[in-house]
């Protein structure tokens, strides 16, 4: 096993999803999808290239260069116009598109740390020296929280954790596994795996997404219903602030006051650097039992979901898409003509000790019955399976052909569940016909609870040649429907700066304080992510 951190990793497109090798043009089935939806697709026009666009925000001084190199060595520090570009901000479609503009912004510069004091020694130069310091994780932020923002300092240094990779500690006995921070999901799983252990996160952003960023958004994985959200499987941290560090979890279960750890989960980078993140993890699953199930209807479904995630059948993954959203990836696994039925599919996965898991999935399958389900075609669940990762790429191609395309998550009670999804169905297919743009709503069920369960609303629309404002006016009156319908604004993709406007609204005058009040006492220069979660709010788009 090594513990010592790693370097390793592949830098995503700078102006789309993912590994720049996979990137495709768009299916047929979609295309054709699309015209039925939307009426004509217009022809591809690619993003721009880095040397296409304008970097109006300079390399940061040289003075300033010199003191970060003095501290975590030259070859750490990258003031290059290619690499600040590739840290100028998240993966959200308004990120996208703004790729797509003439002029662009990016940080100063990027500043790579080997070590916890290292990290520390950044910060305390960036406050010696009036700098907001971002810190960047896999990269993959939607909510625009890797906004190159200074706030009130002279310019931005993007702190890539990508050296403070791999496996720091392994306690088997008790099964937990310290990580450092930047160790991407995959390169988590694989360490783990070596040892015949898994975490169990797979968000959809799994191949870039880092453990450190997970836990600073408290993300939630693909397999939450089994697993827990991310914030779930987190036992400590290690955290680097600009007034001094933390090393928090001491045992499973405690009562020495509120629980800190929790502070930072969801903290954004606002408070300090993550570097360590200590994490529950469990033995890889013996077998993996995936099956597919119809409803008639979502309420049908969403009731059935609810009865499993009450009873605690255990399964890992238990997803419910509604009728839009069944008849489109119907459609994308080449089943056209069955696109056109109705009805709803969900997905259910069962993993773990063999005995054990085709005891749960039996529970669970008189559960689905008793509740109206229907088993359908396995195929849907494996293909729902080997396609859960390739999705954002499919984004990229419906970009370059003028289709817009994003999505917002939210999550309620049980009972709240239908009055939310149809307030945020409302306003956006009023706001989007508002905007004479054609669109579908796509809406499923990702993450249950035994309280309640998220929805996740993918749009497609045709925006138009410049989709940012009207989209911006959108997802405002989106996210004004998900705050009166009692609502959470965010259930995974946090707060950023994107989603700040709504943030009081949620936790309350007292909260905000509250907060302000943490960050005051950890960052008293406010140099850390200054545009995120309190900052400088920017209404989506
Ligand atoms: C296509 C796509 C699919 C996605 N799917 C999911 C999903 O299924 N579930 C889900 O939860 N999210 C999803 N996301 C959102 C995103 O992947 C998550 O928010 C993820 O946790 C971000 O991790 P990251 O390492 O990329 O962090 P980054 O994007 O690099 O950073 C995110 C925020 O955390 C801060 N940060 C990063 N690392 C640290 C650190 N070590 N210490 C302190 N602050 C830090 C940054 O400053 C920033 O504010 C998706 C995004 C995309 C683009």
């Amino acid at each position: 096993m090594s513990t010592e951190p790693q370097h390793e990793r592949i830098d995503m497109r700078w102006s789309g999803w993912g590994d720049p090798d996979a990137a495709h043009g768009l299916p047929g089935g979609v295309k054709l999808l699309l015209t039925a939806v939307l009426g004509r697709v217009p022809t591809a026009r690619p993003a721009p290239g880095t040397a296409d666009v304008t970097v109006t925000t300079p390399p940061l001084a040289d003075a300033d260069l010199a003191a970060l190199a003095a501290v975590v060595g030259a070859a750490h520090v990258d003031a290059g116009r290619e690499t600040r570009m590739l840290h100028a901000g998240g993966k959200s479609t308004p990120d996208l598109l703004r790729r797509r503009q003439a002029e662009q912004v990016a940080p100063g510069v990027v500043v790579l740390p080997g070590s916890e004091n290292e990290v520390a020694a950044v910060l305390a130069v960036a406050g010696e020296r009036s700098l907001a310091v971002v810190p960047f994780g896999g990269g993959t932020a939607v909510t625009g929280g890797l906004e190159p923002d200074a706030g009130a300092h002279r310019g931005v240094v993007s702190l890539d954790l990508r050296r403070l990779a791999g496996l720091a500690a392994l306690d088997a006995t008790a099964q937990e596994a310290t990580l450092w921070a930047g160790t991407t999901a995959p390169a988590a799983e694989s360490a783990l795996g070596e040892l015949g252990l898994e975490l169990g996160h797979f968000p959809q952003s799994f191949e870039f997404a880092t453990l450190g960023g997970s836990a600073a958004m408290r993300s939630s994985g693909q397999n939450s219903a089994g697993y827990g959200r991310f914030d779930a499987m987190v036992t400590g941290l290690r955290v680097v602030t600009p007034t001094g560090a933390l090393d928090l979890g001491r045992a499973p279960g405690s009562a020495a006051g509120p629980d800190l750890v929790r502070w930072f989960l969801g903290s954004e980078g606002a408070f300090g650097v993550i570097t360590q993140v200590r994490l529950r993890v469990h033995p890889v699953p013996e077998v993996r039992l995936f099956d597919a199930w119809s409803f008639g209807d979502f309420a049908t479904g969403a009731d059935a979901l609810r009865r499993v995630a009450q009873l605690g059948t255990g399964p890992t993954v238990l997803r419910l898409s509604d009728e839009d959203e069944t008849a489109v990836s119907l459609a994308q696994v080449g089943n056209i003509g069955k696109a056109l039925a109705r009805g709803c599919s969900a997905v259910v996965l069962h993993e773990g000790p063999d005995g054990l898991a085709q005891a749960r999935r039996e529970a669970t399958t008189r559960v689905l019955r008793e509740a109206g389900g229907k088993p359908a075609a396995e195929k849907l669940a494996v293909s729902w399976d080997r396609g859960r990762f390739k999705a954002p790429y499919l984004r990229d191609a419906l970009l370059d052909h003028g289709v817009f395309c994003e999505t917002l998550e939210t999550a309620t009670t049980w009972s709240n569940l239908h009055a939310l999804k149809a307030a945020v169905t409302g306003a956006l297919t009023d706001g989007l016909a508002q905007e004479g743009a054609k669109s579908r709503i796509l809406c499923h069920i990702s993450h249950v609870y035994p309280t309640g369960a998220s929805l996740y609303f993918t749009v497609i629309a045709g925006l138009g040649a410049d989709p940012l404002e009207p989209w911006g006016r959108v997802k405002r009156r989106a996210n004004d429907a998900i705050m009166a319908s009692g609502a959470t604004i965010s259930h995974h993709h946090g707060v950023g700066a994107d989603h700040a406007p709504w943030l009081e609204q949620e936790i309350g005058e007292v909260g905000v304080r509250m907060l302000r009040a943490v960050k005051a006492e950890l960052d008293p220069a406010g140099i850390m992510n200054p545009g995120a979660l309190l900052g400088s709010a920017r209404a989506a788009g």
